[in-house]
């Protein structure tokens, strides 16, 4: 055997690593890109058809059908609506899931579009309108994008794809279970685990298709806040007879602006405390027994958000007993400080900024809502970004935010999202842990 003819192989196999591992994320972003018009046509047909948070179940036949038909193993019922699906790649390697939310929301949809919402649901009791005011039909609609390519390519893909796809983040209803804890504890996370998650949101006021990324902290926690005041009912014009719940429950209002306006290190994170709500007696000359208020907490920090849940337990409780009323303080949890781990960030950033392109992408500021996502961030390392929708020659700030029963999608930004979720799970798969 000449001796050239021995090295060749070998030379070549030196030069083809990195070589495939390219031609893989082109190849990939050629089908993706391909398949744009069929993304924009699944969105408006999940669109239509909007499902309230754990009653998505045409929308999971929808995508199990997809999944299945791909080639994927398919898990159904997991929190009780979601679908996971496992992609095993033709070579070893290690495992990246991909999560994508899928509930609507109790609004009724002002945009005059052709896939315009009319369902209408019963929601705690009332009968309302159904709208994917949260953009959660992208999400879904971009990750059957992505499955469907990453399936293509599976002979050459080192490790595994988990596609996530969760109902309920928007908070399961009243008196029932749900969201991202609920899918979690029903194992998806496990056989096999991830070794790390991705998951994107489309974001109003951010120009379509701008990526917006962040390392640490970068969307809320969210908690939810009840107080009732008890005093002691009497007639308006014999206050001394009674206690006023009622100027308790302004001094407890106007006390608790102190804890981020006087209490805690602002310089660290920010934070909001807000009453949202306040209700109490049923007529002018009445001083009622009690008020009852409610409101949301937002934190960047673990440790700052015990600390805020503290301090407001104190101050209303140590005002009511001052005014001789007592205060009743309750807060739920709803979700964790969305934190995007950083060496994850760092490692996947070049990633972001070469599918945004020159002027395509960008660092977004913190945020204050919150995003169940976090929860899988506590588990494994996760980074969350967010997707611009809003028409480029629109004013960001004028825009409706998400949430809005006039919050739009501008289809163009799909394509930034499904390119980019793509090539963070390619990418991840093939560079070294
Ligand atoms: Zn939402
Ligand atoms: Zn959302």
């Amino acid at each position: 055997m000449p001796r050239t003819a021995f090295f060749r192989p070998f030379l070549f196999l030196l030069l083809s690593a990195p070589a495939a591992a390219d031609d893989l994320a082109a190849t990939v972003d050629q089908r993706i890109r391909a398949i744009e018009s069929r993304v924009i046509a699944w969105r408006r047909d999940i669109h239509e058809h909007p499902e309230l948070s754990n009653r998505e179940t045409r929308t999971a036949d929808l995508i199990a059908a997809h999944l299945r038909k791909l080639g994927i193993e398919v898990k159904t019922g997991i929190a009780h609506t979601g679908v996971v699906g496992l992609l095993k790649g033709g070579k070893p390697g290690r495992v990246v899931a991909l999560r994508a939310d899928m509930d609507a929301l109790p609004v009724v949809e002002e945009v005059d579009v052709p896939f315009k919402s009319t369902v209408k649901a019963e929601y705690i009791g009332q009968q309302v309108g159904v709208m994917h005011a949260c953009g959660h039909d992208a999400h879904m609609a971009i990750l059957m994008g992505v499955a469907e390519v990453l399936a293509s390519v599976r002979e050459q893909l080192p490790g595994s794809v988990k596609f996530i796809f969760q109902p309920a983040e928007e908070g399961p209803p009243p008196g029932e279970e749900g969201g991202a804890p609920l899918v979690i504890k029903d194992g998806a996370l496990e056989n096999p685990k991830p070794d790390a998650i991705f998951g994107l949101h489309v974001f109003s006021g951010i120009p379509a298709g701008m990526i917006a990324y962040r390392a640490g902290p970068l969307m809320a926690s969210a908690d939810w806040l009840y107080i009732t005041v008890k005093g002691k009912q009497t007639h308006g014009a014999w206050p001394w007879a009674g206690i006023d719940p009622v100027v308790t429950s302004a001094q407890i209002v106007g006390g608790l602006q102190n804890i981020v306006a006087r209490q805690i290190d602002v310089s660290k994170e920010p934070a909001v405390v807000t009453v949202a709500t306040i209700h109490g007696g049923a007529r002018k000359n009445i001083i009622p027994d009690q008020v009852e208020m409610t409101g949301t907490i937002r934190s960047f920090d673990e440790g700052m958000r015990q600390d805020i849940h503290a301090r407001i337990k104190h101050i209303a409780e140590s005002i009511a007993q001052a005014n001789d009323a007592s205060a009743e303080v309750r807060i739920d949890k709803a979700v964790p400080v969305t934190i995007n781990d950083a060496a994850l960030t760092e490692k996947m950033l070049p990633t972001l900024k070469r599918i945004g392109g020159e002027g395509g992408s960008r660092l977004n500021p913190r945020v204050m809502v919150g995003e169940d996502f976090s929860y899988f961030q506590q588990q494994i390392p996760g980074m969350f970004y967010f997707v611009g929708i809003t028409p480029k020659d629109q004013d960001m700030a004028k825009a409706a935010p998400n949430h809005s029963q006039r919050f739009y999608i501008d289809e163009s930004g799909l394509l930034q999202g499904a390119r980019s979720l793509a090539a963070l799970a390619v990418d991840f798969l093939t560079q070294k842990p």
